[in-house]
């Protein structure tokens, strides 16, 4: 009999890699992404993309387990731990999206900084109050980078056409690590490795937010940390919505008491009740930073490649 694999979010999959397990000879069956119906007691494998939650009561249901497959980079919807103590093999796709992550942070950036979601309504409702839209420019500006990895380091590299400095926070680098980087340092640009958060916030112009979510990392930017950005500073995320206050950001925000926010993740998503949809100086996108051509075919692909070293149907 051949390994039973279920398959949630296969809309959000991309078809090369369902195929290349169907073609292995594995047997398929699809669920919703909270699992409602599915029968977990009986399959090997679970392949999951973002939203499906691999927490300890599915893991008890599924006790024939074998392997997690995460098509993506991010593990907050598995309990990677609780698969460990089980003997349970969890498979991603590191840096599989990482170009597509760190432009998508550059474009945010200067959507925020000029104003673009604005200025395109503007036009849009027949104005043309061009004295409305002096913004700021990308050059001599502090860019703050929190996490140093994959997505972190690309986006360095993106900005270094500009003219600009970097301060970079990673506690789990060597400065060598995060000075040394060539592609950086080969540009002109400086790029120092601070060892306290909170000089990176008060000194950056812009920060931006590229660490996993988790215990450590939740809530990473609260009320007191938006307290300490400079004013015309701005915050960009793209890594997990949780590593943010998001309720004192919105009161940061609301009280202009910074520039601006350029989001892509939120704490809760979609984020319909979040007071975020009625502030006028964020630019918000539906968690689609890695949805790119290739991103896209990477994330999935690369996750079943990595199962398929060791697993056979
Ligand atoms: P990565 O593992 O290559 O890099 C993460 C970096 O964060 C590492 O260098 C690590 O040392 C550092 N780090 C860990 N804890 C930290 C802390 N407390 N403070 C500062 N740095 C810390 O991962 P990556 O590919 O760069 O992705 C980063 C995150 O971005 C992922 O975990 C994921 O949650 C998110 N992501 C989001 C999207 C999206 O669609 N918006 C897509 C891909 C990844």
């Amino acid at each position: 009999m051949s390994m039973r694999i279920l398959i949630t979010e296969k809309d959000h999959l991309h078809e090369d890699s369902v195929e290349m397990l169907r073609k292995k000879g594995f047997e398929l069956e699809f669920a919703e992404s909270d699992l409602s119906g599915a029968r977990l007691e009986d399959c090997d494998a679970l392949f999951v993309r973002t939203y499906t939650k691999v927490d300890r009561s599915v893991l008890d249901k599924a006790r024939n387990l074998k392997a997690v497959i995460r098509a993506g980079v991010g593990l907050d919807n598995i309990d990677v731990e609780e698969c460990e103590k089980r003997g349970i093999k969890v498979y991603h796709s590191p840096g599989s999206n990482a170009n597509a992550v760190a432009s998508h942070t550059v474009a945010l950036t200067l959507a925020v900084l000029k104003r673009i979601a604005k200025a395109d309504k503007h036009v849009r409702d027949g104005k043309w109050d061009r004295e409305e839209f002096i913004a700021h420019e990308m050059d001599d500006k502090v860019i703050g980078i929190i996490g140093f990895g994959a997505i972190g380091r690309l986006v360095a590299k993106k900005f270094s056409g500009f003219d600009v400095e970097f301060l970079a926070y990673d506690p789990y680098l060597s400065k060598e690590q995060i000075e040394g980087a060539e592609e950086i340092r080969g540009k002109g640009n400086r790029i120092r490795k601070v060892e306290d958060i909170h000089e990176l916030i008060r000194e950056s112009d812009i920060m931006t937010i590229h660490v996993p979510l988790m215990d450590e990392t939740r809530h990473l930017i609260g009320e007191k940390e938006f307290g300490m950005m400079k004013e015309h500073a701005i915050i960009i995320n793209t890594s997990r919505g949780g590593v943010i206050d998001e309720k004192a950001m919105v009161e940061c925000l609301k009280k202009e008491r910074i520039y601006g926010a350029g989001l892509d993740v939120f704490e809760e998503e979609p984020p319909v009740n979040s007071g975020l949809l009625e502030l006028h100086n964020v630019i918000l996108t539906p968690h689609t930073a890695a949805m790119t051509d290739n991103a896209h075919r990477n994330m999935s692909v690369q996750a079943v490649e990595s199962f398929l070293k060791d697993f056979k149907a």
